[in-house]
């Protein structure tokens, strides 16, 4: 009991230094995206849906089962809750998935668009980029169509079409790192295609 809430307390520390960084960064604004971390088999944290990033705290983390059942905190856990849980259970190696909507990313997937890994980084660091089609967020058929796309272990990152991206790591900072190349992957693409187009 006593070690468990210890790392608990830890680990929701971090997320929630790593949810202002990501506001920070601007890639979430208002009470866009959504963050979890497994904590062991059984119990998660997750960002409390309609919290912000901007100002998260203890009160906005909370804990739950692998039924989204919340076991601590008060409110409901982010909308996206099926879809992490469901990426945990396709894939014991995932420790933590972050939701975001990155303009230049999100600016991709807007136009359900590949992002074109031109930089040796990205090809060697982020691996195959997925686009998943659109679908309500939080709904069934979204959820089925992200176990789809993360079904193979070397997917890290996918896109959701007119929406924002979602990304996966074995810790979270794994995943925040993975966030933040397919972010400038997607913005080093966007700059190379106007610049090849001479504008
Ligand atoms: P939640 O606040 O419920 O996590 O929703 C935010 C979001 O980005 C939904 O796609
Ligand atoms: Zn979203």
């Amino acid at each position: 009991m006593y070690g468990a809430d210890m790392l608990a307390d830890d680990v929701r520390r971090c997320l929630i230094e790593v949810c202002r960084s990501i506001y920070l960064r601007g890639f979430v604004s208002a009470t866009g995206g959504n963050l979890s971390v497994k904590l062991d088999g059984e119990y998660f944290l997750i960002t409390r849906s309609g919290s912000s990033f901007k100002d998260l705290s203890d009160k906005d983390v909370l804990t739950i089962d692998q039924n989204g059942k919340v076991v601590k905190g008060a409110g409901l856990p982010s909308i996206e809750t099926p879809i992490h849980l469901a990426l945990y259970k396709t894939r014991p190696d995932i420790g933590s998935v972050i939701h975001a909507h990155p303009p230049y990313a999100t600016a991709f997937a807007a136009t359900s668009r590949p992002i074109p890994r031109i930089t040796v980084q990205a090809s060697e660091l982020l691996g195959e980029v997925k686009l998943i089609r659109y679908e309500h967020p939080g709904s069934e058929a979204l959820t089925k169509l992200c176990v789809k796309a993360f079904m193979e272990d070397d997917v890290r990152c996918a896109l959701l079409e007119s929406h924002g991206v979602l990304v996966v790591g074995r810790n979270l900072w794994e995943a925040y790192n993975n966030l933040d190349l397919l972010e400038e992957t997607a913005k080093i693409a966007y700059l190379s295609l106007v610049l090849k187009r001479g504008i």
